[in-house]
């Protein structure tokens, strides 16, 4: 084990995004030096507004694909800038390539510059449509390299594999973690994945739009356990790829019923054309994370919905309250 990423101080791309800003309060709390770096092309300065004004904890506006330059010291470095949700990417098709391969070469020479550990912010789409069930590390995944999807995959298979090449031609201290869908507060309602839109859907009273039958699956892993898991591989000396992720495997299906059960809407369900190259079931093998950084997710999937539908719930009151005009 090395120091804690407490010990210091640690720069967060993506850092006003969902994950990034629960990982921002996480450091905070362990007595971390914060920079939160973000461009705001998907993420909010709202998402870390209550962290402003915290001594240890500054927040900076730069795109992550120009030139970045840090006149203090960092010891760790957590990449995870980039859009991340299918609407985002599709819409930004070009910016997330980029941030991908020039983003994360800026970061990676910023971090040698500095001597830090960096941790990528990878994923599971790494693996495609897998034909390799559940997903280990050691599978190479069956992505379509020309197809829609393929400017978030390919630029996250870049990603890793330029993290790689700087691990074993420069002796740079990398950490790569694939993480599997997150959720929970701070996704933003109109973010296009399954739990905000289907929460969203369900207080608003409209029916859940459902992709294909449904029965495409995914494991949904509580935003507080992928945030330990992250914070777990920095203060290892794992490279990794480790995967990130619950292993509670569920169809969308069963998703948006259980979302319909938690909030206690009547409305129902929408059938509706599934995207392509949709992954049709994902699930992570976790032994890997189990052994290295004795990691594995802690909170119950129907727990972590309550707290995510408590969050879109106040937004939307707070949303109602605000005088009109
Ligand atoms: P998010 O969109 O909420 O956060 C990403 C943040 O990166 C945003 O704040 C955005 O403004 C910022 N950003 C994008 N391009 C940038 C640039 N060029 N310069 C500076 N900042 C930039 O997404 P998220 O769900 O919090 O995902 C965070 C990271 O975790 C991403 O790298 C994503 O690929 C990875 N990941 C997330 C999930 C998940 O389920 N949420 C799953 C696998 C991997
Ligand atoms: N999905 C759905 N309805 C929606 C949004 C998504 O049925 O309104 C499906 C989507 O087709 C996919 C699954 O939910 O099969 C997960 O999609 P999400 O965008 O949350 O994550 P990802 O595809 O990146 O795993």
């Amino acid at each position: 084990m090395r120091e804690p990423a407490s010990s210091g101080k640690a720069l967060v791309t993506g850092g006003a995004g969902f994950i990034g800003s629960h990982l921002c309060e996480r450091l905070l709390e362990r007595g971390t030096h914060v920079v939160c770096l973000d461009n705001f092309a998907t993420g909010r300065a709202e998402n870390v507004g209550h962290l402003a004004g915290h001594p240890r904890f500054e927040l900076r506006e730069a795109d992550i694909t120009e030139p970045l330059a840090l006149d203090e010291p960092v010891d760790t470095v957590f990449h995870l800038a980039s859009a991340a949700s299918p609407p985002d990417y599709l819409r930004l098709p070009v910016e997330t390539l980029e941030v991908g391969s020039l983003g994360t070469r800026n970061v990676l020479e910023l971090a040698e510059e500095h001597g830090a550990r960096m941790v990528l912010a990878s994923t599971s789409e790494v693996y495609g449509d897998p034909l390799e069930y559940p997903q280990r590390e050691t599978y190479w995944g069956n992505v379509n390299p020309v197809g829609p999807r393929s400017v978030y995959d390919e630029a996250k298979r870049y990603a890793e594999s330029l993290t790689m090449a700087h691990h074993r031609a420069r002796g740079a201290d990398v950490g790569i973690a694939r993480i599997f869908n997150c959720y929970g507060p701070r996704m933003r309602a109109d973010d296009g994945r399954m739990v905000p839109t289907f929460v969203t859907q369900a207080l608003e009273g409209r029916h859940l739009t459902v992709a294909g039958d449904g029965h495409q699956t995914r494991s949904l892993c509580y935003v507080e356990d992928t945030v330990r898991g992250l914070l777990a591989l920095a203060d290892s000396k794992a490279t990794g790829p480790i995967n990130i992720g619950s292993d509670e495997e569920l169809s969308v299906l069963s998703l948006a019923r259980i979302v319909l059960n938690v909030t206690g809407a009547r409305e129902g369900l929408t059938f509706i054309e599934r995207a392509e190259d949709d992954p049709r079931f994902r699930r992570p093998d976790i032994r890997l994370a189990d052994e290295v950084l004795n990691w594995r997710p802690r909170i119950r999937l129907e727990e972590g919905l309550r707290r995510t539908v408590a969050y879109f719930v106040e937004q939307r009151s707070r949303y109602d309250d605000l005088p009109e005009g």
